[in-house]
């Protein structure tokens, strides 16, 4: 198995520390308002990753924390003049709502930041102790000039970055490249008591000193955030860290791409997003994964309410083929010649080899739909000992991906569109067509007291089901 590893920019050998157990910590949400579907590919991603690991044999120790102490949450709390902790309770509990619903297997761990303080405080003493770190007027910062592997992980020669981008400015630094380990609270400020005054840790000091808790001050098989993480937050973790173990922090660092909006990194400061929750409340998280994990981890992925019905047109495919399966197997003679055994079989072998090759979702999802155009050709030959390999096999790789087929057999609408309905369906665009919009809407309203909803898209209509909003079918004209 191949990951890819940021630190040295190369595909490598995956080799755990231990050969059984795999360790693993992904950098969690800022817990003041509901996660965007941006922030959802990363969390999408690293559960495959760790699925993954864990369908190959491995045990998975995977740590996410919460951030529940900052500037945004912060100013969250005054804008509603409540407490931080109300605030950042409201959104964990989100988080677990949303993530549940988008399949997300539960952490091993979700450590938050405010239980943690008095082991950041420690961190920070030991570094000012071994002259890693400095205090000024009650700010505490890491001195970049005594860690000589300062920006390893970030790869270009740090020295050439500007200033007031991703470096905050202040005269106090000995360093522009010196980052905080220790803020100090501003008046009215929420703040912990420290030998330095009151104050509250740096977020880059969370993520490090959780590590060295949490995995016992071990070096852990991977490390991974999104690709906004590398510089600074992940390169100023491993100085923290590994200035005073003189161990790695992590083997392999993972980054997830962005996903992005009209050319743009969606995010919460562009205003350009969406909620999981909103697009949740309109699209399954089967098809919400199925698009998230379209593309390969490492390359751009595109939102756009196009690519999201793509993906739900795709997913009917699969959901065809495994309704067929199961209507073969009704009845089925066993058959004693199961000649198509190792053709199948070498479907999941295909999908492997896609995965093992650093998580290559896109390409194990084009070795499902030839599987699913190989088993639609041979229907009605199989034996069902081979529709039964068939089944189980689609299962299996799709729940590598999260992708849940059996729960659809039981949510199902109870919907069929018959050929009637599809006529009806035409003819309310034939109307649309001519601007008889007066007739299209009477179809509409019609179809409506059938318990069927037509939302019209590019192209052609969504069908939903109007009392549940369980989709149907997409019907492109
Ligand atoms: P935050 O709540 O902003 O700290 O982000 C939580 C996680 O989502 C981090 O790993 C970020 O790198 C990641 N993230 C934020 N925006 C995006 C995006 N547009 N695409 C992919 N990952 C993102
Ligand atoms: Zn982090």
């Amino acid at each position: 198995m191949k990951v890819f590893n940021t630190i040295t920019r190369k595909k490598e050998k995956f080799n755990p520390i231990n050969k059984e157990f795999v360790t693993m910590y992904v950098c969690g949400p800022t817990v003041y308002d509901l996660f965007h579907i941006g922030n959802a590919r990363t969390f999408v991603v690293f559960d495959v990753v760790r699925r993954y690991l864990e369908y190959k044999g491995y045990k998975v120790k995977f740590i996410q924390n919460f951030t529940d102490i900052d500037d945004k949450i912060i100013n969250k709390a005054n804008q509603e003049g409540k407490d931080i902790s109300q605030v950042s309770e409201r959104y964990i509990k989100h988080y677990y709502e949303d993530a549940d619903k988008l399949n997300i297997k539960r952490a091993t761990l979700n450590p938050r930041a405010t239980e943690n303080i008095k082991e950041m405080i420690d961190l920070i003493l030991h570094l000012i102790e071994n002259g890693f770190a400095y205090e000024v007027n009650g700010d505490v910062y890491f001195s970049i000039k005594c860690f000589s592997e300062y920006g390893k992980l970030f790869g270009q020669d740090i020295k050439t970055l500007k200033v007031g981008s991703r470096i905050e400015v202040n005269k106090n630094k000995k360093d522009p490249l010196d980052f905080i380990l220790w803020k100090k609270s501003k008046e009215n400020e929420p703040g912990y008591d420290s030998v330095w005054g009151k104050g509250r840790p740096g977020w880059h000091t969370e993520c490090g000193s959780m590590i060295y808790k949490y995995f016992d001050g071990n070096t852990i098989d991977i490390h991974g955030g999104g690709g906004d993480l590398i510089f600074p937050h992940h390169e100023n973790e491993i100085a923290q860290i590994e200035a005073l173990t003189g161990k790695s922090l992590a083997n392999y660092w993972m980054h997830c791409s962005f996903l992005s909006i009209n050319d743009e990194k969606m995010s919460k400061s562009l205003n350009n997003f969406f909620t999981t929750r909103e697009i949740l409340s309109k699209y399954s998280s089967n098809c919400l994964r199925f698009f998230i994990l379209s593309s390969h981890y490492r390359n751009e992925l595109c939102y756009s309410e196009q690519q999201i019905i793509w993906a739900e047109k795709s997913l009917e495919r699969i959901y065809k083929c495994y309704f067929s399966i199961l209507d073969k197997e009704k009845g089925k003679i066993e058959n004693v010649h199961d000649k198509h055994i190792s053709e199948i079989l070498n479907f999941k072998d295909k999908f492997i080899e896609k995965m093992d090759d650093d998580f290559n979702t896109s390409d194990g999802m084009s070795v499902i739909f030839e599987f699913i155009r190989y088993v639609n050709s041979f229907l009605f030959e199989f034996t069902s000992s081979e529709l039964k390999y068939c089944k189980n096999i689609l299962v299996e790789l799709l729940d590598i991906l999260g992708i849940n087929i059996k729960e659809i057999v039981e949510r199902g609408s109870k919907i069929i569109l018959t050929e009637e309905i599809k006529n009806i369906i035409m003819q309310r665009y034939e109307c649309k067509k001519n601007k008889d919009f007066v007739s299209a809407d009477s179809i509409r309203e019609k179809l409506l007291k059938m318990n069927i909803l037509l939302e019209d898209i590019q192209d052609g209509v969504r069908v939903v089901e109007a009392d549940t909003n369980v989709f149907v079918e997409t019907i492109l004209y």
